[in-house]
């Protein structure tokens, strides 16, 4: 992950935000090629899902044919809609401080190891733990501290004269409860146990004020997700572009929470970008449609060059599911900052039912003791938080039917996928240097398709016309739409490299006998083959490999 960091940052993939000023934690600026590389896996997920969807035909897998259309709803909007969504009352996590480090965790990201130390003792330090089991802590920040740091902890905390005393679980990490007893948590980076304080609520979404003269009452808050605006637009979107359920709203863009733990380069951020889908579908049919995507958004990635072996789809356990779901599945990738076999989330496919259209018709819904959805009711007698008292049901002129429709939502995060496409494309391997000797190559195998740049122009010598003919060429790839890179510095070996470490598939070198038959030398980054091609057909052969 170290050697993924570093490239990003040396070939211009991804800057911390704020740098000059010393960084600011959770986010994170995308430099020149990081964000043709993020506006490639944009696009690639709106053609998939809008520009090239075909709305007569029935896609291989879809219960029947369907209708799409797009959305870009405002960041900021009213506040209502985040009571009734419940992400006023709920979007919370848990935060527990050290009073020793002073440094702040996420509660379920505290993961230990216990060590049992079982003798009693006259360390007065141990003197009252002597008997109890402790939780030795791994670093939440590099969870890829293993039982072997835990163990150097304990000996270190002990004592080594104890060590034939202790002992310590091998079969790997233990999340802690809320019940387990803080005292006894040796917390990272303390020095004495008991330090944790009590977890805390802590609500993720950001405050802001609109309004120069805004007080208390004009509070309003950044988008947690996209998938409100969608939800407040449903009555909008059927009747302005007359789609029949069941459809699809699609829409890009920006949230932001307040992570309490941002980690992990841009997995965890405080502002990204997400990549909503709202499927409206009638009720009965809601389980069909809830499978299809979670297939097909699960092939997608394979599609774009995640590995089978890296990328798994998860479904939730009945535990698991929110409140509203009948159906969740994870999609989730084996990021290298990960321990072996553990997984990080891409995108979650969820079966919402009709609970957020009901939601802001009615106000926040909870589940009655019957485990039915009703609308919540606070201590006098009304709805807790009021709804927008507008009919967002469908009718069904055919069937003659009015209904709620359910919805399934897949939410994929932008960053997050970028984030996975770079790990997975991160490859070394052994080449011959023009002495011969063998060298490590780094390349990024990005899918062409998701490449920032999708082929490089590379007079071999700065004379014989070589560089105007290779400026000509490189003209007519920009004129066609194609990224394309002209490179006239340096040893042809030096330029390929640097190619192969942004990812660009094609290498275009104009070299002597280009001058006389007009061809050049096509290069593959990944097989490195070489070969001749007429400059008038360059155009049309790379537009045929993109779109293959
Ligand atoms: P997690 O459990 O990792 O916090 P989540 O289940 O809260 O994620 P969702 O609310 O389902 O995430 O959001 C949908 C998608 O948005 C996620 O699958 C992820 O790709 C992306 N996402 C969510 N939170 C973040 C974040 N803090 N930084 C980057 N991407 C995020």
């Amino acid at each position: 992950m170290d050697k993924v960091v570093a490239l990003c940052k040396r070939r211009g993939f991804i800057f911390q935000s704020s740098e000059i000023y010393g960084g600011l934690n959770g986010f994170w600026d995308y430099g020149p090629l990081g964000v043709e590389l993020k506006r490639n896996v944009k696009e690639a997920w709106w053609r998939d899902m809008l520009t090239n969807h075909d709305e007569f035909s029935v896609p291989p897998g879809a219960p029947q044919a369907f209708s799409m259309a797009g959305l870009d709803c405002s960041i900021i909007m009213h506040p209502q809609i985040w009571k009734c969504s419940g992400h006023f009352d709920l979007f919370c996590d848990h935060m527990t401080d050290c009073r020793e480090t002073k440094r702040r965790y996420r509660f379920d990201q505290i993961r230990g190891r216990w060590v049992e130390y079982p003798r009693a003792t006259q360390d007065e330090r141990l003197k009252k733990f002597a008997t109890t089991r402790f939780f030795l802590i791994t670093d939440v920040d590099s969870p890829e501290a293993g039982l072997e740091d835990t163990i150097q902890r304990a000996r270190k905390f002990f004592g080594r004269q104890y060590e034939k005393e202790l002992k310590w679980q091998s079969e790997g990490l233990v999340g802690l409860t809320r019940n387990d007893h803080l005292g006894h948590v040796l917390a990272p980076e303390a020095s004495e146990p008991g330090t944790l304080t009590e977890p805390r609520e802590f609500n993720l979404m950001f405050k802001t004020i609109v309004g120069a003269l805004g007080g208390a009452d004009d509070a309003a808050f950044l988008r947690p997700e996209t998938a409100q605006g969608i939800f407040a637009n449903f009555k909008n979107v059927v009747d302005t572009v007359r789609v029949r359920v069941p459809f699809g709203i699609v829409q890009i863009g920006k949230s932001f929470r307040n992570e309490i733990t941002p980690r992990n380069f841009t997995f965890r951020s405080r502002e990204f970008e997400q990549m909503e889908l709202e499927f409206f579908c009638h009720p009965k049919e809601s389980r069909e449609w809830y499978t299809y995507w979670r297939d097909r958004r699960y092939q997608w990635y394979l599609n774009l060059g995640l590995k089978r072996e890296r990328l798994r789809l998860r479904d939730h356990d009945k535990d698991e599911l929110s409140h509203y779901s009948v159906g969740t599945a994870d999609i989730e990738y084996g990021f290298p900052f990960l321990d072996a076999g553990e997984f990080g989330e891409l995108e979650g496919v969820a079966h919402r039912g009709d609970f957020d259209l009901r939601s802001h018709m009615d106000g926040k819904l909870a589940r009655d003791s019957e485990g039915n959805l009703a609308v919540e009711l606070g201590p006098d007698g009304k709805p807790r938080h009021a709804g927008s008292g507008k009919d967002l049901s469908y009718f069904d002129d055919q069937a003659r039917e009015r209904f709620v429709p359910h919805v399934i939502e897949p939410s994929a995060g932008a960053d997050r996928a970028t984030l996975a496409f770079i790990c997975e494309a991160y490859t070394e391997d052994q080449q011959p240097d023009e002495k011969g000797d063998m060298q490590t190559r780094v390349l990024m195998k990005f899918h062409p398709r998701l490449a920032p740049i999708k082929a490089a122009v590379l007079p071999l010598v700065k004379k014989d016309g070589m560089p105007e003919l290779g400026l000509e060429l490189y003209r007519a790839l920009k004129a066609a739409g194609i990224p394309s890179y002209f490179d006239q510095q340096g040893a042809i070996g030096k330029r390929y490299r640097r190619q192969d470490e942004i990812g660009t598939p094609w290498c275009l070198t104009i070299d002597g006998q280009s001058m006389q038959d007009k061809t050049v030398t096509l290069r593959d980054r990944d097989t490195l083959e070489q070969s001749r091609v007429p400059v008038s057909e360059v155009v049309d052969e790379i537009a045929r490999r993109l779109r293959s």
